[in-house]
């Protein structure tokens, strides 16, 4: 018997991707879309934990909810679902998720929720959707879920999958690569002389590295990343086991 699969994503219940994911899984299991009741793009992986959550059922098995999307996620796997999915598949976000911008992304945020909560993950984006729609990153979505739910995934890790524009060229595994961060933050004057920013301005640019996932969805190629959750540094853990010594005994010279 197929299991229950939670769809999830962060750019609201109505957007285009989060059905086009719906479609292509629902061959692969009961699908379930547990989603925010509007855009929350850019909130990273946010609880709502100082206000009740409101759910609205749409329809069969269709789920709003006035929250993040990690509160989605949660609110389905500990709530809503009849059963523990045996996927949680987030997306398809209307643009890319790459590299260090992961740690912004909601939708990649409810992918890391599901892991944390021991649901094998993937968060699935479409790069430049407004040209060639999601056909191209439903059949990498559905290709990959196939097959991660044969395999598993090792303990603490999700894949994040980002697809090019158009027909990719096929599907490379990839690591994160890196943003240049070199625009300044804009500053302006409002009207009543009071200095305003606007950070995020202008197009990002990326480190040029072989085998990253930007390099691959650059040249054509859909992405998939195994993200690992256990964000220790266990070799900097080991170089840095020698500052304890010295900060023990500058606290020791302070205590009373
Ligand atoms: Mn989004």
């Amino acid at each position: 018997m197929p299991g229950v699969i939670l769809v999830t994503n962060d750019d609201g219940i109505h957007a285009a991707g989060l059905r086009a994911l719906a479609a292509a899984l629902e061959d692969l299991g009961e699908v379930y879309v547990v989603a925010p009741d509007r855009e929350q793009s850019a909130v990273g992986h946010a609880l709502t934990l100082h206000r009740p959550l409101r759910v609205d059922q749409l329809g069969e098995r269709r789920f709003a909810v006035n929250g993040t999307p990690s509160d989605c996620v949660n609110l389905g796997i500990l709530g809503l679902l009849p059963e523990t999915p045996v996927l949680v598949a987030s997306g398809i976000n209307h643009g890319a998720n790459l590299g260090d911008d992961v740690t912004y992304s909601g939708t990649v945020s409810a992918a890391m929720e599901g892991t944390l909560l021991g649901v094998a993950s993937m968060a699935v984006s479409q790069v430049d959707p407004a040209g060639e729609g999601f056909a191209g990153a439903a059949a990498v979505a559905r290709a990959v879920a196939a097959r991660l739910l044969v395999e598993g995934l090792p303990a603490q890790t999700l894949l994040n999958v980002n697809v090019p524009p158009g027909p990719p060229a096929g599907v490379r595994m990839t690591r994160l690569g890196h943003r240049v961060y070199s625009a300044k933050a804009v500053q302006e004057m409002d009207p009543r002389g009071r200095p305003y920013y606007w950070i995020g301005a202008g197009s990002p640019t990326w480190e040029k590295e072989e085998g990253s996932d930007i390099a691959a969805v650059h040249s054509g190629w859909a992405s998939v990343t195994p993200l690992h959750l256990d964000l220790t540094h266990h070799g900097a853990l080991r170089g840095l086991s020698g500052w304890e010594g010295g900060l023990n005994a500058v606290l020791k010279q302070r205590a009373p």
